[in-house]
């Protein structure tokens, strides 16, 4: 039920009376629901063959069923891009799916942040080379264990990763850093992937976060849905962390979080 309250009234005026209007809203909410299950059980159905596709592709590649000539070799690349960009976007509508209907499971644990790294390098290694982008990591031996899924925060990383090379040059460098952080009352690992690429304009810092948003901008880049970043914030709070980006228009990007330790 949605309750629209009414206005209070200023000194000179006299109250005579107040009107409350109530509205039931619960078939919206119901439709939206509905559409959102749609949602994700029609990605969910897409993840299974596009990954088989690329189980497929990979043995192609990898020339167990016969030689390939570099022109194949070519086109099997794009198309394992392809996919990797088709399962991208599966995988941030089922997640959508679950941030609209506030079903975040978290499946948090003692985890090092060496070890969410490691995973995340990891997944995003094709994208990476397909761009020759070179991947550095500053990360101290002592940090401590932060209380998280492993997953889910493994796939905000992967999404700072993924933007990052995108939206740098050609055999630019990423430092993914992580560092040890206490105030008064309490202690935070945080984590970062620096970019030296196109940087975002300072008007449209806070923006970036919400649902759809995409940078306007001419030579803006192709694909994407504006949606990873937004869900990247709603598995970082679920998890009591906070989630920001520092960046210079033309310099660069910093993309953070932090999450609590213990
Ligand atoms: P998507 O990348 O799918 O468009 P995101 O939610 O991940 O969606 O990002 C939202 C927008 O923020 C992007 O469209 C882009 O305009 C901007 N952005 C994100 N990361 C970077 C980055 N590293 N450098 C410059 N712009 C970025």
């Amino acid at each position: 039920i949605g309750i629209k309250s009414p206005t209070t009234a200023t000194e000179t005026e006299k109250v005579i009376g107040q009107v409350i209007i109530l509205k039931n809203i619960t078939q919206f909410r119901e439709l939206d629901l509905a559409k959102t299950n749609f949602i994700a059980t029609i990605s969910h159905e897409l993840k299974t063959p596009i990954s088989s596709i690329k189980m497929s592709l990979k043995l192609l590649r990898d020339e167990r069923v016969g030689s390939v000539n570099p022109e194949q070799q070519k086109l099997l690349e794009h198309i394992t891009e392809d996919s990797d960009r088709l399962l991208r976007i599966t995988g941030e509508l089922l997640n959508l799916a679950q941030v609209e209907t506030g079903n975040i499971q978290l499946h948090c644990r003692q985890t090092l942040p060496k070890e969410i790294i490691q995973y995340a390098v990891q997944a995003i290694r094709f994208q990476a080379e397909q761009k020759q982008v070179k991947l550095e990591t500053n990360i101290p031996n002592e940090l401590p264990p932060v209380n998280s899924d492993l997953e889910k925060t493994a796939w905000v990383l992967v999404n700072f990763l993924s933007n990052a090379i995108r939206y740098s040059p050609e055999q630019a460098s990423i430092i993914i850093s992580a560092g040890y952080v206490t105030s008064a009352s309490n202690r935070f690992v945080r984590f970062s992937v620096q970019d030296f690429g196109r940087g975002i304009d300072a008007r449209y810092k806070d923006r970036i976060f919400d649902k759809f948003f995409q940078v306007p901008d001419a030579d803006s880049i192709k694909g994407g849905t504006g949606l990873g970043l937004a869900i990247s914030k709603e598995f970082i709070t679920a998890q009591g962390g906070a989630i920001w980006v520092e960046s210079e228009l033309g310099e660069g990007s910093v993309f953070s979080f932090s999450l609590p330790v213990g």
